[in-house]
């Protein structure tokens, strides 16, 4: 029986690992991926976690994992098919074994929204991404959109303006969500062509995405956009099914849980992007997981 398990190793449940570690709680965390970090293996750059400027985001989710393992946290790669929130003993089932534990930190993160328009599903693969980090190479000398107008958005259309001949960011709105510093990156940047109050409305093409139908929403007008690749950077879904009817989650799908991340039920704690939060970044995901780890040692002292 461990104190603590820790499901996702990205920063919030590496800084859950760290605090539990230092408070000498018997730890473990389950990561699926080989490598830790979560959503900022997608990033190239992270300029805005304190210390590190322009830290790439593999190298700061190896820093975190390393960091962790450093202070002698059990971690396996394995993936999480079921968990029993209800009584003292959680249980967490993977593909491998059962897991028992006195309290639970559920870090799993997000996944990408989809956009919803006719031929996004058609052409995944095929000139569809959601990872610019991953797919822009594939890109090339090319021209390709993006759609969005958070921070995932305008950091894609930045990676993406290295190395394509254009970049169309378009923006159902006349203002962007994300953080003024890319804005403003994002308007100085000659490769990058801002496309506002526009949304797509198909994505067509042959074998390949070949073009979209954008409706300019001032002008009222259609207009065919040809393009080589679509990349969607529209938001974020929790992973939060393995808690459906277990805890309280929000309409959204988020967990319903305060600052000090206790969820509705006992002993159980919500980490990071899968919290139902105000802002979602890496500090703030580190943050959580020191809190859950101060509550749970709080709780491990009194009882
Ligand atoms: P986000 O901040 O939720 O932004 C999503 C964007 O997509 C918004 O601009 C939204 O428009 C637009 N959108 C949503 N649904 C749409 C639809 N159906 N059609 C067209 N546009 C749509 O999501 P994100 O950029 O993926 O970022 C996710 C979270 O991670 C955010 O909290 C972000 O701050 C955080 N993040 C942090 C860091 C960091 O700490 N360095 C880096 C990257 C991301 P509206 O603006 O009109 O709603």
């Amino acid at each position: 029986m461990f104190d603590v398990i820790i499901i996702g190793g990205g920063p919030a449940g590496l800084s859950a690992a760290i605090y539990a570690a230092r408070a000498c709680m018997d730890t473990l965390l389950i990561e699926k991926q080989p490598v830790g970090g979560g959503q900022i293996l997608n990033s190239t750059e992270v300029d805005n976690y304190p210390g590190i400027p322009g830290v790439g985001g593999f190298e700061l989710g190896q820093k975190f994992m390393d960091h962790a393992k450093g202070l002698g946290i059990r971690q396996v790669s394995e993936e999480v098919i079921e968990i029993k929130c209800r009584g003292d003993v959680k249980k967490v089932v993977t593909d491998k074994q059962e897991y028992e534990a006195k309290a639970l930190i559920y870090a799993a993160g997000a996944g990408h929204k989809k956009l919803g328009a006719p031929g996004e599903e058609k052409f995944a693969g095929m000139g569809v991404s959601y990872c610019a980090t991953c797919d822009g190479a594939f890109f090339r000398g090319k021209t390709v959109a993006v759609a969005g107008g958070g921070d995932v958005a305008l950091e894609d259309a930045l990676f993406l303006a290295k190395v394509c001949s254009k970049v169309y960011l378009i923006h159902r709105r006349d203002a962007f969500r994300g953080a003024k510093a890319l804005q403003k990156r994002v308007k100085e940047n000659e490769n990058i062509e801002l496309v506002m109050d526009t949304v797509i409305e198909e994505i067509c093409g042959d074998s390949q995405v070949r073009e979209i139908l954008v409706y300019h929403k001032k002008e009222e007008k259609t207009e065919k956009l040809a393009v080589d690749g679509v990349f969607i950077a529209v938001g974020i879904v929790p992973y939060t099914d393995l808690l459906q009817g277990q805890v309280k989650l929000a309409d959204d799908g988020f967990v319903v849980a305060g600052e000090n991340c206790r969820t509705s039920e006992e002993g159980v704690y919500a980490a990071g992007d899968v919290r139902a939060k105000a802002f979602r970044q890496v500090v703030t995901a580190a943050a959580d997981g020191a809190n859950a780890v101060a509550d749970i040692e709080k709780i491990m002292e009194k009882g």
